[in-house]
């Protein structure tokens, strides 16, 4: 019901929001979660109850992978029905796997699910972490919250988790989603722009799919990049799905070594998707010579993708589906508000 007091639970699992720096060489280090809430008296005025589950130790986000998507996916579930949204506290250096990652893993989500950090700890003068913190509490228990996704929240704008990179290394405003506008715009009002559409959780049922298959690996066109490079990548026996990243609208060198390889990988049963190095715009096999022949030979079209989220889209259906057809399918539909596709939201 709208007006009721609303329950948060953070989810701290590290990054520079916590950290204090090291007496001997002054590196930033991740630390305890009573750093947060010592540094930030304001968490009791905000109006909504907050509850915390901290992860021990916490994490350089360098250090997050699959296995704590999976605790942090499973924390979510285990909490799902005691909390009305979760702020998930995480390093800005691989936020958008994770967040790419949780909106695959978490099925049916009608809650909203909030990441974010901070460029500053919390206990420097300068921090951007009490703003993002405040703001993204305040997302997550909005009484009339229409976010039913995963999303992160950094300097005034919270973006779709799977269509964000972080884009700067210094400046506060980390990220970008240059192919999906912002969900939610923090001003002197909340503007909530982007409402989750209605289709994306519905009538869905909550589950955490806690299976993921990391076999899958990834290979950069350059200028001067050999086949035996890419072969080496394509035939490696571990490697169920390959995402090539290509120039532009999806284009590679003509040169027919690249084709063979890729040709012989797809026979022996691998798949390979085909997304852009550009952090714009979208693939669209067949514009150029360049790319017509990979559609020929079988190669995925991965649309508007970003990285984070062709990768961790490529684990969850792995994970889920013995079926390589199943697979293939889904991969170039939009399941989560991911990609661009003619339909929406397809399970
Ligand atoms: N290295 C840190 C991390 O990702 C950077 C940050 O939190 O922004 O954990």
């Amino acid at each position: 019901m709208a007006n009721q007091r609303k329950n948060v639970l953070i989810i701290y699992t590290g990054g520079t929001i916590g950290m204090i720096k090291r007496e001997q060489d002054g590196s930033y280090i991740p630390f305890d979660f009573n750093l947060i809430k010592s540094e930030f008296p304001e968490l009791d005025k905000l109006g909504c109850s907050v509850e915390f589950e901290n992860f021990d130790p916490p994490l350089d986000s360098s250090n997050i992978g699959p296995p704590i998507w999976i605790k942090i996916a499973n924390t979510i579930g285990v909490n799902y029905d005691k909390y009305d949204g979760f702020v998930v506290l995480h390093g800005s250096d691989t936020m958008a796997y994770t967040g790419s990652a949780l909106s695959f893993m978490l099925e049916g989500l009608g809650k909203p699910v909030i990441m974010t950090g901070a460029q500053l700890p919390i206990n420097e003068i300068r921090t951007d972490a009490k703003e993002n913190l405040v703001t993204a509490l305040q997302i997550a228990s909005h009484p009339d919250c229409p976010i039913r996704e995963v999303g992160i929240y950094f300097e005034y704008k919270l973006y779709r988790a799977n269509r964000t990179q972080k884009v700067h290394a210094d400046v506060f405003s980390a990220f970008n989603s240059l192919n999906f506008p912002p969900l939610v715009e923090a001003g002197v009002h909340l503007y909530f722009r982007h409402p989750t559409p209605v289709d994306a959780w519905q009538d869905k049922v909550f589950k955490v799919q806690p299976k993921l298959d990391t076999r899958v690996a990834h290979a950069r066109f350059f200028p001067g990049m050999t086949a035996e490079t890419l072969d080496a990548v394509l035939s490696h026996p571990n490697h169920r799905g390959v995402i090539v990243q290509s120039y532009g609208a999806g284009n590679l060198p003509t040169d027919k070594a690249f084709i063979e390889s890729i040709k012989r990988s797809i026979d022996q049963g691998k798949i390979i998707l085909n997304i852009t190095q550009c952090m714009g715009g979208s693939v669209e096999m067949g514009r150029y010579e360049t790319s017509a022949m990979l559609l020929s030979a079988g190669v995925l079209p991965g649309a508007d993708l970003t990285f984070e989220a062709a990768l961790t889209k490529m684990m969850y259906l792995f994970g889920k589906y013995d079926d390589l057809e199943t697979v293939k399918r889904l991969l170039v539909r939009n399941i989560r508000g991911e990609m661009k596709a003619e339909r929406a939201y397809t399970d």
